[in-house]
């Protein structure tokens, strides 16, 4: 019912759930074989997800990908990198951010005052699949592949989001905003927050001094928020 306390209506479903448990006790049931991604740890959710992802013709990058790059790193990490979609060289290792910009990140991620290790992250991207000639994923793309984004966030439960470049921040905070507007804050994402920052291609791609300042603050600013948010 609309406005009724959750504490309430939480109350209601676990003393069903009691009752319903007493009830399959009394009828003489001693265990019950529950299976679901739900009761799996991380580790075994991402590598579900990834298992199912196979052979996903969900949208039309499907026709030009090698390989599905699902993710990688530590599936317990708290800090999480999201960037726009794999390139070329992802497309045929099946690996995210592993060329030229993935160096790049690697080398933001250790910088002074960040100082984490990519073995310690989870680095993946908002689309699984390359798309051609590396042009920006499109609407469309971008909402086949939301699901599979938010089943891995919500398998990950991170407390740190980095958001690499404008496509994937606009896509997790639904905005149309320029990167240059949203960089530089903490935005709230759930249970965590979101930090957004340069692509690290377009650094790459030598746009001054002042961009490649301002990315290294902005990896200082959520290195500051993963020490206050991390539990482990
Ligand atoms: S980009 Fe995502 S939705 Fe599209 S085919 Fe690849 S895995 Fe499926």
């Amino acid at each position: 019912m609309p406005g009724a306390d959750p504490r309430e209506a939480l109350a209601d479903v676990l003393g069903a759930l009691g009752a319903t448990l007493r009830h399959h006790r009394d009828l003489g049931v001693a265990a019950l074989p529950l299976s679901g991604d739900y009761l799996l740890g991380p580790e075994e959710a991402l590598a579900a997800q990834e298992r199912a992802l196979q052979g996903c013709r969900k949208c039309k990058l499907c026709d030009g990908r090698t390989t599905i790059v699902f993710g990688s790193g530590n599936p317990r990490a708290e800090f999480v990198v999201i960037g726009e979609g794999p390139g070329a060289d992802e497309d045929a290792q099946g690996l995210p951010f592993v060329g030229r910009a993935g160096q790049l990140l690697t080398r933001m991620l250790e910088a002074r005052k960040v100082e984490l290790r990519r073995d310690e992250v989870y680095i993946s991207n908002t689309v699984k699949c390359r798309p051609p000639a590396n042009r920006n994923p499109e609407p469309d793309e971008l909402a086949a592949c939301a699901p599979v984004l938010a089943a891995q966030l919500a398998a990950l439960q991170p407390k740190v989001i980095l958001a690499l470049g404008s496509v994937a921040t606009q896509a997790l905070l639904h905005t149309r905003e320029p990167i240059g507007k949203l960089r530089g804050r903490v935005h709230p994402y759930g249970s965590a927050v979101l930090i957004p920052t340069f692509h690290p291609a377009f650094l790459l791609r030598n746009p001054g001094e002042e961009y490649k300042r301002m990315a290294w603050e902005d990896l200082q600013l959520a290195r500051r928020e993963y020490d206050k948010r991390r539990t482990r």
